[in-house]
């Protein structure tokens, strides 16, 4: 796993937005007090060592990575930490792992934190419903356990962490979302909000671009690049990682503008609800993206990798974009199609 913190620009527009205590600044200290921070090459003023989740950037230092590192430095791009909050230049991945083993948030936290103090944790529950008493306060939660309704009441507060997804999907089947939408399901609205409408994803292109035999190689590395000097932040994250005998590329949109929807079904709202992802809808992420995929085929191209033992493989015909001239950034544009994920 890819230990990122993002980008200090998104905490601090949080906080602007609302969402107070979430500037970079106040949530910098937070993130640094969980790292066991085993790095080389970073300004240790930014990491912590002794936090519970153990961090590396060993194991990158690869001839054929340092290839990649070197074509984005000859784009203009210094080296940077990935986690400096500022997504600028190029750097070894940081992974949550060390000595052989996945450092999760479960075994550093919930686990440890489990034999402590042994709090009460419900598995294989599904939560149903926040429930709200006569002043519209979250008071507690209706679950499904084993086939049986039952219900937890809050002490203090109730945190929805249900992912990307789901998230909305309680939000809603509780009452809070679009007072329309709630409206056709005879959901009783507790409060009107745009829940639901803010979908959106980090979509990019990732391709398999060298191989040796035998290589058995693991490592990455990262860069954040700005698809066109107008740009007032980062906009395209650029990686090379190594996975077996295979050398992987790609470029993905960091910020999209693309907005779908999670709605719940009309028919069994308790259901999976319905996604409409809407991904490159905006012009300006294609844009983006297709000048961020240009620019990775180009250092492709451009990578020798005699000295490395690997070959370059073939990448497949895109008979869609064959009327096209490759010179074109119309051509890279029409392989999103074709190629993002
Ligand atoms: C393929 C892939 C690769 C990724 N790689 C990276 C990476 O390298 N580095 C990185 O930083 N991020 C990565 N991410 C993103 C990262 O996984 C997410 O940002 C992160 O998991 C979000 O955490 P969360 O706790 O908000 O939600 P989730 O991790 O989605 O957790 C939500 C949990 O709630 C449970 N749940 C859902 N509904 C209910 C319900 N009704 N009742 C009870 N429980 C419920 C789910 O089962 C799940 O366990 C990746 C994501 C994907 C899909």
């Amino acid at each position: 796993m890819l230990y990122m913190r993002g980008s200090k620009y998104d905490y601090d527009g949080w906080e602007e937005m609302g969402a107070t205590k979430w500037s970079w600044n106040r949530i910098f200290s937070t993130m640094n007090d969980i790292e066991d921070a085993h790095l080389t090459g970073v300004n240790e003023s930014l990491h912590h060592r002794d936090g519970p989740i153990a961090i590396t950037n060993e194991g990158n230092d690869k001839p054929i990575l340092n290839k990649f590192k070197q074509a984005i430095k000859n784009l203009g791009y210094g080296e940077a930490d990935p986690n400096d909050g500022e997504l600028s230049g190029v750097g070894p991945v940081q992974f949550n792992y060390y000595q052989n083993q996945r450092r999760s948030s479960y075994y550093e936290y919930l686990y440890t934190y489990h034999k402590a103090t042994n709090p009460k944790i419900e598995s294989s529950s599904i939560a149903t419903r926040i429930i709200f008493d006569e002043n519209s306060k979250a008071i507690g939660v209706e679950y499904v356990k084993d086939g049986v309704k039952k219900y937890a009441k809050a002490r203090n507060e109730i945190v929805v962490c249900a992912g990307a997804i789901e998230t909305p999907k309680l939000l809603m089947l509780s009452g809070i979302g679009p007072k329309a939408h709630l409206d056709e399901l005879n959901i009783n609205v507790i409060a009107d909000r745009p829940v639901g409408k803010n979908l959106h994803d980090h979509v990019g292109v990732i391709l398999p671009v060298f191989n040796k035999t035998g290589a058995g190689e693991s490592g990455a590395v990262v860069a954040f690049l700005k698809s066109s000097e107008s740009e007032s932040q980062s906009d395209i994250e650029m990686f090379s990682y190594l996975e077996g005998d295979f050398v992987f590329m790609g470029a993905i949109l960091v910020k999209a503008e693309s907005r779908g929807e999670i709605k719940l079904r009309p028919d069994s709202p308790n259901d999976k609800p319905v996604i409409d992802p809407q991904y490159l809808t905006e012009k300006k992420d294609r844009e983006r993206l297709a000048k961020g995929v240009q620019t990775l085929f180009k250092i492709i191209n451009e990578i020798d990798v005699t000295e490395t033992g690997y070959e370059k493989m073939k990448l497949p015909p895109y008979p869609v974009c064959q009327n096209i001239s490759k010179e074109t950034l119309e051509y890279y544009e029409c392989l999103l199609h074709t190629l993002t994920v």
